[in-house]
């Protein structure tokens, strides 16, 4: 169920409607947008009474939502989703694109360093690396852990770019949350509802991969696990799903950035490294990505790709990674939307 409140309605009434619905025994979710506050409920099993909150001041209509989705709709929420971080010009969703950059795994300093100072003058926002490895094998590495996430809050305060990385369980998500600033959620776990409950608890953004082999619903239902817990900062990231081809790891499925975004307000990534596995594929599916309406980039870069302790065959060397945000950055403005610049940037040492 959705309450639409009025166009004038003021918080007050915003925060009536609220507790009455917590009365109710519900959880209400208000979703202020640029012309209305909508407020949607959750909780319910069956059909809320809907006299009792039509009645109430400053209320336009009671709604019923038909899809399987809720928050994550955009029948609750119009406007696009954008997520801001104090601070910084960084965000993710609006006309600005977010660029994603860095080693796949945190291997020691010096190797992040590198790869930071190289992304970091190409323009990339958000520094990724993984700390906590979900691996095919257990014999592959699987990660400093805390280490890493050591690393790169150093990255953070050196270079100024915002830090994403992987909890893959409960215990690296109480740490990752205390140490990064977007936690992200792995394909392999798109479906790990307790793991997306306590993701939706955190107070930091969150951003969410599809599944290997999940459906557009599938994939909009876990975002709705992390939203309806609260956490309404979620960013979705396509990664490419399991076909028959082989001639790629996986099939980045580009049909689904169009057909997110007419169904959610959240912003939606696409990685065309582990989408596509090799690197030489990489630079053309970010132009596409960008074509097709992403609002930013997921990009697995390496200073000495040959050496990686991950997914060296996708990550594009750093010369690789200037070349493709100039590119991007052409098609970017075709469509009106901008990626940072390329420059000489001089790291800026602030504040975790
Ligand atoms: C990653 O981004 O490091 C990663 C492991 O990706 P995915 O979960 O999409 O395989
Ligand atoms: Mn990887």
């Amino acid at each position: 169920m959705l309450v639409v409140m009025q166009a004038h309605a003021t918080e007050d009434q915003v925060r009536a409607v609220c507790r009455k619905i917590e009365k109710l025994g519900y959880r209400p979710h208000p979703m202020p947008g640029a012309t209305r506050t909508a407020i949607g409920i959750t909780g319910n099993q069956g059909e809320v009474e809907q006299g009792t909150l039509e009645e109430m001041p400053g209320v336009q209509e009671v709604i019923k939502v038909s899809k399987p989705y809720k928050l994550v709709s955009r029948d609750v929420k119009e406007d696009n989703t954008i997520i801001r971080f104090a601070g910084t010009q960084a965000q993710i969703g609006g006309r600005g694109l977010a660029i994603v950059a860095g080693p796949c795994a945190i291997e020691n300093r010096d190797q992040a360093f590198a790869v930071a100072e190289r992304v970091h003058r190409a323009g990339a926002q958000f520094f990724r690396g993984g700390a906590y490895k979900p691996r095919t094998s257990p014999y592959s590495f699987q990660g400093l852990g805390v280490e890493g996430l050591r690393i790169m809050a150093e990255i953070r305060r050196h270079f100024g770019m915002k830090i994403i990385t992987e909890a893959i369980d409960n215990e690296s998500l109480d740490l990752v949350e205390e140490w990064a600033d977007v936690i992200q959620i792995g394909a392999r776990n798109m479906q790990n509802f307790s793991l997306l409950k306590r993701a939706g608890r955190a107070k930091k953004p969150v951003l969410l991969k599809r599944g290997m082999s999940a459906t557009l619903e599938e994939f909009l239902m876990a975002a709705e696990y992390i939203l309806s817990e609260g956490n309404y900062n979620v960013a979705l990231c396509e990664r490419g799903v399991r076909t028959f081809a082989d001639h790629t790891r996986n099939t980045l499925d580009l049909s689904l950035i169009p057909a997110v975004q007419r169904l959610s307000h959240l912003p939606i990534l696409v990685d065309p490294s582990h989408g596509t596995g090799k690197r030489n594929k990489v630079t053309p599916l970010s132009r596409a990505a960008v074509a097709v309406g992403a609002d930013g980039l997921l990009i697995e870069v390496h200073h000495q790709p040959d050496q990686a302790l991950s997914d060296g065959m996708q990550s594009l060397f750093p010369d690789q990674f200037d070349d493709l945000m100039a590119q991007v950055r052409q098609i970017a403005a075709v469509l009106d939307r901008t990626v940072p610049e390329i420059g000489e940037r001089e790291p800026v040492a602030v504040g975790t």
